[in-house]
């Protein structure tokens, strides 16, 4: 179906807006699958600087033929001002991570949460398959509390989905207390406990899912301290920072004998699930591309 094969002369275009961007692993991901799906077309760096009119800065990109575009740092809740339309994801997180140009309009929507909840629920699948072959056990992870570390974006999108996903409570902590508090409006009354950065560690008791959503462990940060023994036992360990993808947390998840999760799953799954609002295909999110993340990575 690509533009040549279609006998148009559409080649159709997508693009990651940020500021900086060079960075983003987005076109390595999304120009994989266009080549793979032989579908055509390129998905680039489209660097926005933060003064810039971004209404303006959209509408130009529509007129050269983008039917769409990711937004990364700093311009998710720019961007939800911007649209014609939101879905209730971008609604509710009042944050657009997608943007489709249909129809003269722009409309946002937000995969971050969904892509995170897809890369954990095959996670815990493999480490259910896995454990079962020893143990007969089920990692049963959404049935027990959750702890999240941090409030910024990511973390925002990462709240909402498991209060979605039914998790019988969120402990929410951040070294910025406020930050938090303020995002208890995500989840049903009740359903978020907010508690102080220097009582993560007990916080953690009998929680079936850890996930760092802070900027901690990631290169040029401090790692994040963060002891795992109060942990459930069978629990997962999710770490949303992927560069490096091997964080100290991860490590420590695994030779404490909980599942690691790293943060290459919800980087592909909710790049899968913009592409598909695009191209209408979702793609396959398989270890040829994480490989070739991999790679990327490693030569950074
Ligand atoms: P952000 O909005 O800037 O939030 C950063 C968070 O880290 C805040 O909660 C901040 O706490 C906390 N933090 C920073 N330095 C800290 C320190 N020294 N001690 C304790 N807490 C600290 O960033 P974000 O967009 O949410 O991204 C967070 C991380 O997730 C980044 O590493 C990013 O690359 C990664 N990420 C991964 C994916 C993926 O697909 N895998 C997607 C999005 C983001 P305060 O509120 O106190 O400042």
């Amino acid at each position: 179906m690509s533009a040549a094969k279609n006998g148009n002369n559409i080649v159709p275009r997508a693009g990651i807006i940020g500021w900086p961007v060079d960075h983003s692993r987005s076109p390595l991901i999304h120009n994989a699958w266009l080549r793979q799906l032989d579908i055509g077309g390129y998905y680039d760096h489209c660097p926005i600087a933060p003064e810039a009119d971004f209404r303006a800065a959209l509408e130009a990109m529509a007129r050269r033929g983008f039917i769409g575009a990711n937004v990364t740092i700093p311009h998710k809740e720019t961007a939800f001002q911007a649209m014609d339309y939101c879905d209730a994801s971008a609604r509710h997180l009042r944050a657009v991570n997608t943007i489709c140009f249909r129809g003269g309009e722009i409309i946002g929507s937000n995969t971050d949460g969904a892509g995170f909840i897809a890369s954990l629920t095959i996670a815990a699948e493999i480490a259910e398959e896995t454990t079962n072959k020893v143990a007969n056990k089920n990692i049963g992870w959404a049935d027990k509390p959750v702890l999240v570390l941090g409030a910024g974006g990511a973390a925002r999108a990462i709240v909402a989905a498991l209060a979605e996903h039914g998790v019988p409570e969120i402990r929410l902590a951040n070294r910025t207390r406020s930050k938090a508090e303020a995002l208890s409006h995500l989840a049903p009354v009740g359903h978020i406990r907010i508690v102080d950065w220097v009582t993560r560690a007990p916080a953690g008791k009998d929680c079936g899912l850890l996930v760092n959503a802070s900027s901690l462990g990631m290169r040029g940060h401090p790692p994040l301290d963060m002891p795992l023994d109060t942990l459930a036992p069978q629990a997962l360990v999710s770490d949303i920072v992927y560069a490096p993808l091997q964080t100290p947390l991860l490590r420590a998840a695994r030779a404490a004998g909980l599942w690691p999760v790293d943060g290459l799953g919800m980087l592909m799954h909710q790049a899968a699930l913009s592409f598909q609002q695009w191209f209408g295909i979702l793609p396959p999110v398989d270890n040829v591309l994480r490989h070739r993340l991999l790679a990327d990575l490693e030569e950074a």
